[in-house]
C-alpha cells in the first residue's frame, strides 16, 4: 500500500502517523521528494484500514499494489483448493454436477426429481428448504420439513445435498447438510458468514446481485479468516442494464477466479438465465472457461414449480443437457465426479 501524503504536511503530524502504522505491524518506506511524500507501507496491510488512513488530514491518496484479500488470493497459496464432501471431489479435475429444485416442495417431487438428476449424472442434489423471497408473499420454503425431505431424498439415491442458509441461528438445523450454500443476497451477511467460518461445513458462497469479483473474493476470506478451508465459489450472474436475461452471466468470473485465487468456482447458469431455454448454451460455455461444475435448476413440473419454475429444466432436457456436458468435460480433459 502506498500512501500519498498532502504538501506541506506538517512534520509532527507526519511523525505521528507514521508511528502510528509502525504499531499495526508493518514497516514503512519514507520517501520525501520534491513536491510529494510517499509512504510505502511494506508487509501484511490486512490489518490497516484505508478508510481510516484517508480520515488523516494529511493523507492525500492512497493506491493499492496487492489485494486486500490474503487466504483467497492464490499468491499466497499457489496450489488450486479442491474439497472433498460425502467421498465427492469439487476441484482437481473433477466437474461436478449439482442438480434439483429450487425449493423442495413434498416428498414425492424431491425423490423424482434426485433419482432424475442422479441417472442423468449429477454429482450432488440441491433444494431450497429457506427461500429469501423478493416478496414476503411469496413461497417461502418448507424450512425444517424441508430439510428432512432432502435428507430423505439423500438417502434413497446416495447423493449428498446441498442447501441454503439464512442465518447463523439455523447452523445447528444445517450440522448434516453436505454443502451449506449461502445465496447471492447473504453474501454480505458477515455475521453468517463470520459463524460459517468457524464450521468446517463447505460452504457454496454465491456472488450477489451486484458485487464486484474483490467483493465475492472479500467474503470467502471472512470463512476462510475462520479457519475454514472449505469454500467454492459461484457465479450466477450480476444485475446489469439489460432487460432480456434475469442476470448476466459473467462468464469471465471463471478465469478471473481462476488467475486471482485458488478456490473452485461453479457456474450457475439458471439464475442467470432466468428462462430455461437459455440454461443450456450458458451451461456448456462454463464447461469451455474452466469452471469446476455447475448447478441447474430442474423440476419435475416446472409449470406448477413454487418457485422458480420459468428457469427450471424438466428431467428430459436435463438429461439431454448431461449427454453434451458428459463430452464436453471429456474434451477438457476432466472427470465427470460421480460417474
Ligand atoms: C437459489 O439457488 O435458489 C437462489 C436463491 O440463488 P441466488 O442466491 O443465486 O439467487
Ligand atoms: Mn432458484
Amino acid at each position: 500500500m502506498i500512501v500519498i501524503l498532502k504538501p506541506q504536511a506538517e512534520q509532527v503530524k507526519i511523525d505521528s502517523l507514521l508511528e502510528q502504522i509502525r504499531a499495526k505491524g508493518v514497516s514503512i518506506h519514507y520517501s520525501q521528494g520534491e513536491t510529494e511524500t510517499i509512504v510505502g507501507l511494506v508487509g501484511d496491510t490486512t490489518h490497516v484500514d484505508e478508510d481510516w488512513l484517508r480520515a488523516n488530514e494529511i493523507v492525500d491518496d492512497i493506491r493499492r499494489v496487492s489485494e486486500p484479500y490474503k487466504l483467497a488470493n492464490r499468491r499466497f497459496h499457489p496450489e488450486d483448493t479442491h474439497i472433498t464432501v460425502a467421498g465427492r471431489t469439487i476441484g482437481e479435475g473433477r466437474f461436478s454436477v449439482i442438480a434439483g429444485p429450487c425449493s423442495v416442495e413434498n416428498e414425492e417431487q424431491i425423490i423424482c426429481v434426485a433419482n432424475a438428476v442422479k441417472a442423468s449424472g449429477a454429482a450432488f442434489l440441491r433444494g431450497g428448504a429457506f427461500k429469501p423471497r423478493t416478496s414476503p408473499y411469496s413461497f417461502q420454503g418448507l424450512e425444517g420439513e424441508g430439510l428432512r425431505l432432502l435428507k430423505i431424498a439423500r438417502k434413497e439415491t446416495g447423493l449428498p445435498i446441498v442447501t441454503e442458509i439464512m442465518s447463523e441461528n439455523q447452523l445447528d438445523d444445517f450440522a448434516d447438510v453436505d454443502i451449506i450454500q449461502v445465496g447471492a443476497r447473504n453474501m454480505q451477511n458477515f455475521r453468517l458468514l463470520k459463524e460459517l467460518g468457524h464450521s468446517k461445513k463447505p460452504i457454496l458462497l454465491k456472488r450477489g446481485l451486484s458485487s464486484t469479483m474483490e467483493e465475492l473474493f472479500m467474503s470467502a476470506e471472512y470463512i476462510l479468516a475462520g479457519g475454514n478451508d472449505n469454500v467454492i465459489l459461484c457465479e450466477r450472474g450480476i444485475r446489469t442494464f439489460e432487460k432480456m436475461i434475469r442476470n448476466n452471466l459473467d462468464i469471465s468470473a471463471v478465469p478471473i477466479i481462476k488467475a486471482k485465487s485458488h478456490l473452485p468456482v461453479i457456474i450457475d447458469p439458471s439464475h442467470a438465465a432466468g428462462i430455461a431455454w437459455m440454461v443450456e448454451p450458458l451451461a456448456k460455455t462454463a464447461v469451455a472457461a474452466g469452471a469446476d461444475g455447475l448447478m441447474i435448476e430442474v423440476h419435475n413440473d416446472p409449470a406448477h414449480a413454487l418457485c422458480d419454475g420459468a428457469q427450471s429444466l424438466k428431467p428430459k432436457q436435463f438429461d439431454h443437457l448431461m449427454k453434451d456436458i458428459k463430452r464436453r468435460v471429456a474434451f477438457e480433459g476432466k472427470i465427470l465426479e460421480g460417474q
